[in-house]
């Protein structure tokens, strides 16, 4: 009976301990509240529930605007800020630049969702990103720091890596932004939900009419995160999925799926070759490596004093 005291003690103590939010939910951190709200709102009248286009279009916007950062240029950013929203606050310039192209609709709706919830353009990016996944089977959990200041200062254009570059330009960009060779493999499992969109546009643009999920993706299965897309790449090609290849596009070994350049390249670099092969045999080590370095990426330049964890509001 002692024992049954004690218990039922703890829980009124972390229950009182716990602000309510809306429809009844509860936050470890009270300013955590509203990202309830923007998640109802986001799942409702933008993801739908579903691991869609435009949740695959929110992963997308993260990695732009995280990478928009320079450390060897200092003219390239402002205060060492990576993922800090510049996309969405300074949209009129960011998407005008070439491999931005594509992003208006998301941008757009998360600008939109972020004003009606007051909340940061960066933050939201992130949020939205880390809830994207998780309408993806497979899908891990990512944690969610809030409390980014809005961007000052637009990133300039250049810094996001395109698939015609090649594995010596990425690597070297990625580094320049603060990630390893490896935390760029890790990352890049987010092309098993993504789908190709413009480096052949035409292709994208009839399959979107006729069948939205025939839209080439980057392996058969993009409404699942699992390691397709590694083991797919380390395949031999042999097929055009389109009329003829197009700039950073290389043969593909199954119909109806996409190969990027800049993913065949990397998938036989001698400095990023090895952690392909491993994650492309073990699905569980992939998400848990995606989750850590979405995490990092979302941080880095970021100063974690002023941020708090709302990781608690992910589904
Ligand atoms: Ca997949």
């Amino acid at each position: 009976m002692k024992l049954s005291l004690a218990y039922l003690a703890s829980i009124a103590t972390v229950g009182a301990s716990r602000t309510t939010c809306s429809k009844g939910r509860t936050a470890a951190i009270a300013t955590c509240c509203v990202w309830y709200d923007v998640l109802d709102d986001l799942q409702t009248n933008l993801f739908e529930g579903k691991c869609g286009d435009d949740a695959h279009d929110a992963l997308r916007l993260s990695f732009h605007d995280a990478i928009g950062f320079s450390r060897k240029d200092q003219s390239k950013c402002l205060i060492n800020v990576h993922l800090d929203g510049s996309l969405i606050k300074f949209a009129d310039i960011e998407l005008d630049y070439a491999a931005n192209e594509g992003l208006e609709s998301i941008v757009m709706a998360e600008r939109d969702l972020a004003d009606a919830h007051g909340v940061s353009y960066g933050d939201i990016i992130q949020f939205a990103a880390a809830v994207s996944v998780r309408n993806c089977p497979g899908g891990p959990r990512i944690s969610f720091m809030a409390g980014r200041p809005n961007a000052t200062k637009a990133a300039v254009d250049g810094l996001v890596p395109e698939p015609f570059d090649s594995a010596n330009t990425i690597l070297a960009r990625i580094q320049d932004a603060g990630l390893t060779p490896e935390e760029l493999v890790n990352l890049l499992a987010s092309h098993s939900i993504a789908v190709q969109e413009h480096v052949d546009p035409y292709q994208h643009t009839q399959m979107s009419h006729f069948r939205q999920f025939q839209i080439p993706p980057f392996d058969l299965t993009p409404g699942i995160f699992d390691n397709n897309f590694y083991r797919d790449t380390l395949l031999p090609g042999f097929i055009t999925p389109g009329s003829t290849l197009h700039s950073g596009q290389v043969l593909s070994p199954f119909k109806g799926e996409f190969r990027l350049q800049s993913d065949f390249a990397l998938s036989r670099d001698l400095r990023t070759a090895g952690r392909w092969l491993l994650l492309s045999l073990d699905p569980f080590l992939m998400a848990s490596s995606f989750a850590t370095s979405m995490a990092k990426m979302a941080l880095l330049g970021q100063n974690p004093g002023i941020l708090h964890d709302c990781s608690e509001i992910i589904p």
